[in-house]
């Protein structure tokens, strides 16, 4: 699982991903996760990359408290892209943020939709900035 968990550090720069195989073992290492559902209307689009990173930092904090009460295998999947760096270099080495960088569910591939609505989660495409827009995260328990 450490071997894992170290390959995941990249896991939040796409291209620069775990394999699907890597993916699909970390997963079925977990079997309790929380669904964490985040609905909000975006009136401009450049709004959502500062409501996305104050979320996610809230998001690390959540992860670390659940670690610290004794899940030490916590591991957050973020609800869009982490948005920490204004220009992210998209290499960890480089990474302005790595300590607070996650995957986003999509990067391992997790299909999000299909996901939620198996436990009757609403989200739907949306295609106007006044339709309520819903993120999901997941926080990998044990
Ligand atoms: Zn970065």
């Amino acid at each position: 699982m450490q071997h894992l968990i170290s390959k995941l550090d990249s896991a939040a720069f796409p291209p620069n991903t775990p394999s699907v195989v890597d993916c699909r073992q970390f997963l079925s290492e977990y079997s309790d996760a929380v669904i964490l559902h985040f609905e909000g209307l975006m009136d401009k689009p450049e709004n959502r990359y500062a409501r996305t990173r104050k979320i996610n930092a809230k998001l690390v904090k959540l992860e670390r408290q659940i670690f610290l009460g004794g899940y030490e295998r916590a591991f957050l999947l973020f609800m869009d892209s982490c948005c920490f760096c204004k220009d992210c270099t998209g290499d960890r080495e480089t990474c302005n943020q790595p300590r607070m960088a996650r995957p986003a569910p999509e990067a391992m591939t997790v299909d999000v939709y299909t996901t939620v609505r198996q436990f009757g989660f609403n989200i739907n495409v949306r295609t106007e900035y006044d339709q309520k827009m819903d993120r999901y995260a997941f926080l990998m328990v044990a």
